[in-house]
Parts: structure tokens; C-alpha cells; sequence
């Protein structure tokens, strides 16, 4: 099981959905010993999921003139004991700069976010509800805590955390893997650490490789996932409704055991079941969520469309491992050319995805999908990639040889030492002075520089600056 905190400024309808979530019986959760008046928890039911949930309502009774400071506080410690975050805000105010500031706060915090745009109800939330985008933390859930509507969202948003959860706690119940990343660094060089840390907790080899494919309409998506089942399995009938299982396939693709999450037969479904608006808001993102690799597939004569790029950085901002595939290559005339004008497109329109492997494919003949298969993998592979403390620390030092970092009022930056806190995708802590004073294009420097000295291609990369004078 997991923990959900709901997360927001006073006001935006947190405890209502608390109470919804979970149920007039626990409300009443206050009285019982143990539990702190300022951070509410209970247990939740939602549709088959059963979670716990925190509350930081105790909030919107303060009113002290340090309220500010509390909120950050019982917000820290709200997300420091949940797996995820919803973070909520009111969508008929619109986002308001005490959102910005909890925005940023789970930004900081490195949280798993689902946002929430809450008061939704009828068409009053509408520009709340696209003005949420703006926050950078995904797609928000319309929804009415009050009047319960956006609860079927949040459900699909949950499902497949939820499997990937009762995972983790199946594989800490077998291994109870280390839960503390040692940041301390004494000086000498450490040995390299294989363990996980408590983070990552999706095995690789135990489960299968969880591919998304994404798309614009026509891109050919129902075609490849046909090519690599090796069957007409997808076009079920519409009587067999959305159901989780029918959206996600296992199958083995030249050998390598995958999942894959299929967003053309949700719509195709949808289509009849008349509830394609519903679903194209947000089958892409939960497509995203599901997958650990995102293969953008794109058609070769309407390459790099706003959708296409849309869902490409969304794949990026969640962290998964990208592969850019070139659909219809068989229609291709002048292929040279072609693939040198998508390259530089795609390096134009998408730098956030720098590196990762664009492969040029034929559902319809099968050429190519050998290569894509081999795409998929590797930038799997190196999603998972851990790199040495000994190793990045030689690196550092040679980068910050070659260019120091700059000295703003003459204070000089230091960046003493660095370690990869995680995988999945990786992310590096950089212990340095003045962290705010590190210019971004420093930061990309650093970022542009790991990814070709360890190879890290396919794959976003985390770096984040701690003060360390
Ligand atoms: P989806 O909406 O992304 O699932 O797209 P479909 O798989 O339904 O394909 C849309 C159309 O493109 C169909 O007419 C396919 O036959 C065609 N198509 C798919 N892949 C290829 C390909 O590699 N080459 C060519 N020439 N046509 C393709």
C-alpha cells in the first residue's frame, strides 16, 4: 500500500476531499491518540484501491502571522511521509502565487506530484483548470472533491502507482534494501555501492520492461503494437470495455519480456463508447505514467506535430526513458535528407530530450523494428545506469578544471563533490557553495557533460545543487 497527502494552499477543498477519500466514519480520525492535530491521517478507500491518506488541513485554522512558515513546514513533512503528492488548487481562482510557492516546494522536495484542479464543477474551472498546466507539474485532474466529479480520473492516475507500490512493497518485504542515500562523502574515494536505494524499488529484471506507445492518431500505433504481438490481439471488441488489463499487453519482444500500454485501442474502444473527449485528455499522460519507456512514434510525413512534442516533453518531465521512432519509413523517398531534416527538428523542437535515439521504422513491413527493439533496451538500460561516486567525483573535478564555475561578486563557487542519489531515471546531487548563484547554463554544462561521458542517452537526467560551503 501507499500514503497520498493532500497538499495545497487554505481553502481549496483539501478536506473535502479528505473526507470523501475517507469517509464519514473516520473523519472523527482527530480524537484518536496518536494523531497530530495539525497533520490529519486516515485510511482511504477509492474505487478497489485502499491507501492511507494525510490531510495538512489543520492549516486553515491557523492564524498567526507565521502562518507562511507552518504551511511550508507541515507541507515538508506531509510530503516527506507520502509516497505521492496531490497537490491541489482551486480552479476557479486560478493559480495564485501561494500556489507557485507550493509548486515549489514539491518541486524541491523531488515529489511524485498529481495535481489537482479542484471546484471544477461545470464550466467555472475550465481556465483554472488549463492555467494549472502553467505549474510544470503535468496535467491536472479536473475535479470537485464536493460534488465528486474527477473521481474516475484520480483513480486511473492512482492504478498504476498503486501496482507499481504493492510491488515495491513486495520486494522490500524479500530484501529490505538500504533506505538511507549516504550524502556524507568522507574525502576518499568509496566503493562503488551496487545496492538500491529504497527508491528503487522497480526491479529490473524480475518484471518486464513497460513500454508506452504514444502518438498522434493514424501515427501507426495499433500497427506496431500488432507487429510486436504478432497478432490481431488489440482490436478486441468494445464489449470488453476499458479495463485495466485488456489496455496493458505482456508480451515477449525478441526475447525481452515487456508490457505494453496501449493508448490506440483505448481510444478505439472510447470512440464507440463515445467518450474520446474524456479520454484524450488523459490517456497520454497515464500512458506516460504506466510506462518506464516512452516511444514517441511519429509519422514520417507529418513529423514533430504540437501533439507529438506535447507528449514527448510530458514523457520527459516524468522521468521516463524516451525513443523517438520514425513510423512509415517504407513511404520514404530522398531517406538521407529526410532523416538529416528530422535529426535537426527534432534537436530544434525537443532540445530537453538531447541524445535520446531516433530510429527510423515500417510497422507495416516489420523493417526496422529490430533497431527499435535494441532503442528501447538500451535507453532502458541506461535509465537504470548508476554511476560511481569514485567515478563522477574524477569528472567533476575535470569539468570544473576546464570551466570554472564563474565567480558572481567576486564570491567564487565551489562544487566540492558529487553523488547519484537514484536511477530511474538518474539524478545526481552536486554539493556546492552558493547554489543559487550557479547559472542555469552551467547547470547544462554539467547535465550536457554526463550524458556523453557516461553515455546516459535516452534517458532524462536530475541534477540538483545543495549548499555545501
Ligand atoms: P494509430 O491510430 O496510431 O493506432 O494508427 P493505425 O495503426 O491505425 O494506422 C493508421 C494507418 O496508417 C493505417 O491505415 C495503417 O495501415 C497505416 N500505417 C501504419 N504503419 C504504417 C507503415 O509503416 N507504413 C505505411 N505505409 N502505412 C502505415
Amino acid at each position: 500500500t501507499f500514503t497520498l497527502a493532500i497538499v495545497g494552499r487554505p481553502n481549496v477543498g483539501k478536506s473535502t476531499l479528505f473526507n470523501r477519500l475517507v469517509g464519514r466514519k473516520l473523519a472523527l480520525v482527530d480524537d484518536q491518540p496518536g494523531v497530530t492535530r495539525d497533520l490529519r491521517e486516515g485510511q482511504a478507500k477509492l474505487g478497489p484501491l485502499r491507501f492511507t491518506v494525510i490531510d495538512s488541513a489543520g492549516l486553515e485554522e491557523a492564524t498567526d502571522d507565521s502562518l507562511q512558515g507552518r504551511m511550508r513546514r507541515l507541507t515538508e513533512r506531509a510530503v516527506e511521509q507520502a509516497d505521492i503528492c496531490l497537490f491541489m488548487i482551486d480552479a476557479r481562482q486560478g493559480v495564485t502565487p501561494t500556489d507557485q510557492i507550493f509548486a515549489d516546494i514539491l518541486r524541491r522536495k523531488n515529489a511524485h506530484v498529481i495535481l489537482a484542479a479542484n471546484k471544477a464543477e461545470g464550466r467555472a474551472g475550465e481556465s483554472g483548470w488549463l492555467e494549472a498546466f502553467s505549474l510544470g507539474l503535468g496535467e491536472p485532474i479536473r475535479m470537485s472533491g464536493e460534488h465528486g466529479e474527477g473521481m474516475e480520473d484520480l483513480l486511473s492516475t492512482l492504478m498504476p502507482l498503486a501496482d507499481a507500490f504493492a510491488a515495491r512493497d513486495a520486494e522490500t518485504a524479500e530484501e529490505a534494501p538500504e533506505t538511507d542515500v549516504d550524502l556524507g562523502w568522507s574525502g576518499e574515494e568509496t566503493e562503488d555501492d551496487e545496492d538500491e536505494p529504497a527508491e528503487d524499488w522497480r526491479p529490473t529484471e524480475k518484471r518486464p520492461l513497460q513500454i508506452a506507445v504514444v502518438g498522434r492518431p493514424n501515427a501507426g500505433k495499433s500497427t506496431l503494437i500488432n507487429r510486436i504481438l504478432g497478432e490481431e490481439r488489440l482490436l478486441t471488441g468494445p464489449e470488453a470495455g476499458i479495463t485495466r488489463d485488456a489496455i496493458s499487453i505482456p508480451t515477449s519482444w525478441e526475447g525481452t519480456p515487456v508490457r505494453i500500454f496501449d493508448t490506440a485501442g483505448m481510444r478505439k474502444r472510447a470512440k464507440v463508447q463515445d467518450k474520446l473527449e474524456k479520454l484524450s485528455v488523459s490517456d497520454g499522460l497515464r500512458a506516460v505514467r504506466f510506462a518506464e519507456v516512452v516511444v514517441v512514434l511519429l509519422d514520417v510525413d507529418i513529423p514533430f506535430e504540437q501533439q507529438d512534442l506535447r507528449i514527448a516533453d510530458l514523457a520527459e518531465r516524468e522521468g521516463r526513458a524516451v525513443v523517438i521512432a520514425v513510423n512509415k519509413w517504407d513511404l520514404a523517398t530522398d531517406r538521407e535528407a529526410r532523416l538529416q531534416a528530422l535529426k535537426e527538428a527534432f534537436e530544434r523542437l525537443l532540445p530537453q530530450l538531447r541524445g535520446a535515439p531516433l530510429v527510423t521504422v515500417s510497422a507495416i513491413t516489420g523493417r526496422g523494428l529490430d533497431r527499435l527493439h535494441e532503442a528501447v533496451v538500451k535507453a532502458h538500460e541506461v535509465w537504470n545506469r548508476r554511476v560511481s561516486t569514485a567515478q563522477l567525483n574524477r569528472w567533476l573535478m575535470g569539468m570544473t578544471e576546464a570551466h570554472p564555475p564563474p565567480a558572481p561578486g567576486g564570491r567564487r563557487i565551489k562544487m566540492r563533490y558529487m553523488t547519484q542519489v537514484k536511477t530511474r531515471p538518474p539524478a545526481f546531487v552536486v554539493m556546492t557553495s552558493l547554489p543559487e548563484e550557479v547559472p542555469a547554463s552551467y547547470e547544462r554544462y554539467l547535465v550536457n557533460g554526463l550524458r556523453s561521458a557516461f553515455d546516459l542517452n535516452g534517458t532524462p537526467i536530475r541534477l540538483m545543487l545543495r549548499d555545501r560551503s
